[in-house]
């Protein structure tokens, strides 16, 4: 079996990819983008997760690159949860950041790579900031605990600190806290005791249609949702702005599922 850098089975899709990949100038370098993206996305249709990151590095749009690289995160790939925080979570595009989702894959992928792991050191640094900003210190006004002062966490998830029940509220209610916070709660049901265990699987070959806790986290997280629940979406001229497809729904699902539908 042929693997990636990170010991994730690779495909003919990707070889394929490389063949297309060599010659190519000024025109005829579209014409090769557009048939590569083709077998890349044909690549991620057969469960190949090199082929769902070289797709989604190439959409050119965060918000139709999301569920690429989701589906790449919660199989257990290392690349695809960086890529997935970097362009997605943590874009400094973005009016306001995902930080507890940031933390939660920064800590799954400490988890599987281990902090020695050069090629992740910088990533597993970002921790850093992320905690930060949301431990210890409220995550609205920026009062920090005191003999004064207690600090409560929010119920739903852990991750975020309020001074006050007002503080919350802001951050739930005019903040992206609770589409986030529903977020949280799928993944750490449905994600966070399965995780190593998806990610053995799909590391040692086994077709990911038949790996149940994988299926059951995918529907939970709005990745098989139909289509044309969100056609609209994937056309740009559709959207103000993009980015806000790039929080999670209220009920903590994704805006575009993974719209090739095949995955
Ligand atoms: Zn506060
Ligand atoms: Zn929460």
């Amino acid at each position: 079996m042929v693997t990636d850098a990170d010991g994730f089975p690779t495909s003919d899709f990707i070889k394929r990819g490389h063949h297309v990949k060599v010659s190519g100038e000024g025109s005829k370098t579209i014409v090769k983008n557009d048939i590569l993206m083709g077998i890349w996305q044909q690549g991620a249709e057969n469960g190949c997760i090199p082929s769902m990151i070289n797709y989604a590095y190439n959409i050119g749009q965060p918000h139709l690159e999301l569920p690429f690289l989701l589906e790449g995160a919660i199989r257990g790939h290392p690349f695809a949860v960086s890529l997935l925080l970097n362009r997605c979570y943590e874009n400094s595009e973005m009016p306001c950041q995902l930080s507890s989702l940031c933390m939660y894959w920064n800590k799954m992928v400490k988890n599987w790579v281990g902090i020695e792991e050069e090629r992740y050191v910088e990533f597993l640094e970002g921790a850093k900031e992320w905690k930060n900003y949301l431990y210890n210190i409220c995550n609205i006004c920026g009062e920090q605990e005191s003999d004064l002062v207690t600090l409560k966490t929010c119920n739903g998830c852990k991750l975020t600190f309020y001074c006050s029940k007002e503080c919350q509220t802001i951050h739930w209610e005019e903040g992206t806290h609770k589409n986030e916070c529903n977020r949280l709660k799928i993944l750490m049901k449905y994600h966070e005791p399965y995780a190593n265990k998806i990610r053995e699987q799909i590391m040692r070959g086994d077709d990911p249609k038949f790996i149940i806790p994988l299926q059951k986290l995918r529907n939970k997280l709005g990745l098989t949702r139909p289509r044309m629940e969100y056609e609209e979406y994937l056309d740009k001229k559709n959207l103000d702005d993009p980015r806000a497809l790039l929080f999670p729904r209220n009920n903590g699902t994704v805006y575009v599922g993974s719209w090739t539908e095949m995955m």
